[in-house]
């Protein structure tokens, strides 16, 4: 038997759940729209939305808090930073942002541009949005097996090295780079292998084209690396995220996923040309080099969580409990995305209620009911995000019908997630009786955010005399 995987810090600090009943909850989420996005943080138990800078921060961080020195130039804190940043990716430049899309824009408005191409595993969405608004093209290299939910290919996050290559063949003058997110965000959750790595690097470098990352998870796809790739089990997750920086010529990292932080990130290159480009540009919209976009605690915090998020003891918990979340949903009638990611959990809604078609968003119906039923708050990802009306009014619903439970770092203990699994129990036992959503305020972009909803209206049963 496996023993245990217990939480490995105690705690110091705690902030009560809210516990509200069902009827708080409904006028909540139908003032909302019936859509989580509007609900009051504080009407929600158990907050799974996203993983992004919900960390628990530890003792070290918030001591090195109170150490920050916030000089306006040259701070004590920055040089820590830049120490911490090098030791663990070995890149000559340090420029620090306020988050990940921050050191995005820099590098996408310096490189990017019309005719341009950005190739990548699966572009995350602001990475996206940064490449297209300059004119550039953001081309997704996914291998074929991420798109199949049960397939269990242990590093669906690889890129497609022959398209790669292709790619690179016909087109190497409008690529002024290469990207790879680590862990591929946008499928799941789902690492990259080092084999995979090598092979990018091995393409791009080879003829010239930078190959930069985007890291925010790089914590957690080394622990999977080590979990799931042969002749890897013995190396120290550091030992494997120094290779995996060595592949690159820098990266762009949110410090709110691994680094532990509430906010931060950075943008870290090899490139003196480039670097000194984006410093410019970096003054204009974030601030000095030596802070950037950040206060010199928040530089503090994030130097010691970058390290901290490396050790086995917390990958290895995170991995496990991400998998526990998982495999209990399983147990209790819920089909998710396989094999299990770092950051979340992706319920298959589609197997759930077959009987509620993709223009009645099943996703965001498990949602709402998630919520209703446990204040539980999750996201849909299906047809509320990518699903389109054609010009004829016909409904394209998207690809999968996801609903995504991500579990913020180190705040959630194993009875949350027991009782979570409990609720969910109940509410797949009542799922044939749930009913549709249709959408009664759909915006232009981004419609997940801000969109509305009711319930579909069912004609009412004609009852035989
Ligand atoms: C969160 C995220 C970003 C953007 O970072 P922000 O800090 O939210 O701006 C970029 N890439 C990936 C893979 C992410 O998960």
């Amino acid at each position: 038997m496996c023993p245990v995987i217990f939480e490995p810090f105690k705690i110091k600090a705690v902030e009560p759940l809210a516990q509200l009943t069902r009827a708080e909850r409904e006028a909540h989420l139908e003032r909302a729209g019936s859509n989580l996005f509007g609900v009051p943080a504080e009407a929600v138990t158990f907050d799974f939305l996203t993983d992004s800078g919900q960390a628990a921060m530890s003792t070290e961080q918030w001591s090195a808090v109170m150490k920050a020195d916030e000089s306006y130039a040259g701070s004590r804190s920055f040089a820590r930073f830049e120490r911490a940043v090098k030791d663990l990716c070995g890149y000559k430049h340090v420029i620090p942002t306020h988050q990940g899309r921050a050191a995005e824009r820099i590098l996408f408005a310096l490189v990017s541009g019309p005719g341009k191409v950005i190739p990548s595993n699966c572009h995350f969405d602001t990475t996206r949005a940064n490449i297209e608004y300059g004119g550039g093209e953001a081309l997704d290299l996914v291998i074929d097996e991420a798109s199949d939910p049960s397939n269990p290919h242990p590093f669906k996050g690889n890129v497609n090295l022959e398209r790669l290559e292709r790619l690179v063949r016909e087109r190497r003058a409008d690529i002024p780079l290469g990207m790879v997110t680590i862990t591929n965000n946008s499928a799941g959750g789902q690492p990259v292998s080092l084999e995979n790595l090598r092979g990018v690097s091995r393409i791009l470098r080879g003829v010239g084209i930078p190959f930069l990352l985007d890291a925010c998870r790089f914590a957690e796809n080394c622990w999977f690396i080590r979990e799931r790739e042969p002749g890897q089990s013995h190396r120290t997750p550091f030992d494997i995220a120094r290779e995996v920086f060595s592949l690159a010529d820098g990266c762009t990292v949110s410090g709110k996923k691994d680094a532990l932080v509430n906010m931060g990130g950075f943008l870290a290159l090899d490139d003196d040309a480039l670097a000194l480009r984006a410093r410019n540009l970096l003054i204009l919209t974030e601030g000095f080099p030596t802070y950037g976009g950040c206060s010199a605690r928040d530089l503090e915090a994030m130097a010691v969580g970058l390290h901290e998020s490396l050790e086995p003891s917390y990958l290895e918990y995170r991995a496990r409990s991400t998998a526990y979340l998982a495999d209990g949903l399983e147990s209790v009638g819920y089909r998710t995305v396989r094999p299990t990611g770092g950051h979340a959990v992706y319920i298959d809604a589609r197997a759930l209620l077959p009987h509620i078609p993709p223009e009645q968003y099943p996703g965001q119906v498990l949602a709402c009911e998630l919520y209703l039923h446990g204040g539980i708050r999750s996201c849909e990802i299906g047809s509320v995000m990518f699903g389109k009306r054609t010009s004829d009014g016909r409904f394209v619903g998207a690809r999968n019908e996801l609903v995504r439970l991500a579990i913020p770092r180190r705040v959630y203990t194993q009875s949350h997630i027991d009782r979570v699994v409990e609720l969910a129990a109940e509410v797949a036992q009542r799922a044939r009786g749930l009913r549709g959503l249709r959408m009664t305020y759909r915006p232009d972009y981004l419609p997940h955010f801000t969109g509305r909803f009711a319930p579909v209206e069912v004609p009412e049963p004609v009852l035989n005399a």
